[in-house]
């Protein structure tokens, strides 16, 4: 068995407070759901705004594999300008709840919707396309109609049919039913589309599925109108490995695809979001991570690999003998049995104080301990920043690399950014690092107080976290970065 994905992250997901895409970026997120394999994509609503005409159009034209689906009401305009956009089919709403009827068409009853529904479909063939028809709002709505409604659209030539659980107040056990309804009495392909409202999107899919439905709408990271649609990414998997349901997504293409919509939406990724959230692969070191060392199966559902990321593991105060192990492992050093407790002691210390602990307090413990001395590949020498109202942050640094001086400067979009910027710059034929993440924490309360900044880098496959803490949060930055740097060079 297979389901068919609408991926709607274009259009309910561009609904999200906030939220607003170019054509350009409609395009790019487009291009990445097609190579991902969702089966339909509706790319906006052709009616709504020229920007939404554009976006269609263009998608249309770049053939992609994917059908292009624009939404629309049931109003000859709206079909019109999806025909007129290029788009192969729409994704075609009428109000079926009594409240909807009523908001929408004042002083209508249902037998107009009835009517107006027929010829809508009608026409949208008459156009040449593929007509999903959906009832909106149909979970609040009197399921008699709802499915007289669905077999009006079916005589008039509809292609599929959709069941709107528009405001998410539907539970998985009323999904089942009437989704075993609708399919006893509809010959057409029956489609899902649930809300968030109540968490329970995914578990209300997944019982649509089960139950009979062969299509469901969803948008990557679960983005939409109030608490979002159902989450693809989550649906794909759940349905996979608990039920053994099939889709076409290319599951290690999930992780970047989540990426790339977070970064042109701008909404974040909650950490602890199922499957592409930070931490949905990340352990802190300590009792878990040595069993996970030996079975990754121990504390992981499934492999990071299979949704294209990487296991992460972070120090913190539980930091066990196994990770710290496999740190000296690969600085190639050995501890005493002593050595060892007062190195795993140390970094308690640090996380009873409420303090994270990083690969940088880790390394400097050991290296403490074992009476390591290190020198430092990059030192900074001197740094000088301009920044003002109306100015363009700037800065200039010189480092000292392997004994070698290198001056360069930058601009940014503050001085923080400035000075990391003319940093990167500076080490640029050393290592190729990127700015994974970067978190800072006032100590203290008050302009003076003591901010502690935490970085993640990366070079390569290898992450680390270092941390610099001063009153100057310009310079708390640069310590931390360059105290990442020296461990990735
Ligand atoms: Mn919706």
């Amino acid at each position: 068995m297979q389901v068919k994905i609408l991926d709607t992250t274009l259009r309910d997901g561009e609904q999200t407070p906030g939220v607003s895409l170019s054509v350009e970026q409609k395009v790019m997120i487009a291009e990445a759901l097609d190579s991902l394999g969702v089966d339909i994509i509706e790319a906006g609503t052709a009616i709504a705004s020229e920007g939404d005409f554009n976006a269609i159009k263009e998608i249309s034209k770049r053939g992609f594999n994917a059908e292009i689906c624009s939404f629309a009401r049931i109003k000859k305009e709206d079909i019109d300008a999806a025909a007129d956009a290029g788009a192969d089919s729409i994704f075609m709403v009428a109000p079926s709840s009594d409240i909807h009827i009523k908001a929408k068409f004042p002083g209508k009853d249902r037998s107009f919707v009835l009517e107006e529904s027929t010829k809508a479909v009608e026409y949208a063939k008459e156009r040449g396309l593929i007509v999903e028809f959906g009832a909106e709002d149909a979970s609040r709505a009197d399921l008699d109609f709802v499915i007289e409604l669905f077999k009006h659209a079916e005589e008039a030539g509809a292609d599929r049919v959709t069941f709107a659980d528009t405001v998410g107040v539907f539970s998985p056990e009323k999904m089942e039913s009437t989704v075993r309804r609708i399919v006893s009495e509809i010959e057409l392909p029956l489609a899902i589309h649930c809300h968030d409202d109540f968490g329970l999107a995914t578990a209300n899919t997944i019982s649509g599925i089960k139950a009979g439905a062969s299509e469901f709408h969803g948008t990557i990271n679960g983005i939409g109108e109030r608490a979002g649609n159902a989450a693809i990414e989550e649906v794909v998997i759940a349905l996979e490995y608990l039920y053994g349901i099939k889709t076409k997504i290319r599951k290690e293409k999930i992780y970047n695809t989540s990426k790339l919509v977070e970064r042109l939406t701008r909404i974040v990724v909650p950490p602890n979001k199922p499957v592409v959230g930070d931490n949905a692969f990340t352990h802190e070191s300590g009792i878990h991570t040595s069993a996970l060392f030996r079975d990754s199966t121990a504390y992981e559902p499934i492999s990071p690999e299979v949704v294209g990321r990487r296991r992460v593991i972070v120090l913190g105060k539980h930091a066990g003998r196994a990770s710290v192990e496999a740190i000296m492992n690969e600085l190639g050093y050995r501890a005493t049995p002593e050595q060892m407790k007062e190195i795993l002691a140390r970094i308690k210390e640090i996380g009873d104080k409420g303090k994270r602990v990083t690969d940088a307090d880790v390394r400097t413990i050991i290296e403490t301990v074992l009476q390591i001395k290190r020198e430092k590949k990059v030192k900074l020498e001197d740094l000088a920043i301009f920044s003002g109202k109306n100015a363009t942050p700037m800065a200039s640094v010189k480092l000292k690399i392997n004994g070698m001086e290198k001056v360069e400067a930058a601009v940014g979009v503050g001085p923080v950014d400035a000075a990391i910027n003319a940093i990167r710059r500076a080490i640029k034929e050393f290592a190729d690092i990127k700015l994974v993440s970067y978190h800072v924490d006032a100590i203290t309360g008050g302009t003076d107080a003591l901010v502690d900044v935490v970085v993640q880098l990366k070079k390569d496959n290898k992450i680390v976290t270092a941390r610099g803490a001063r009153t100057d949060i310009i310079m708390a930055s640069v310590e931390a970065f360059i105290e990442g740097l020296n461990m990735l060079i």
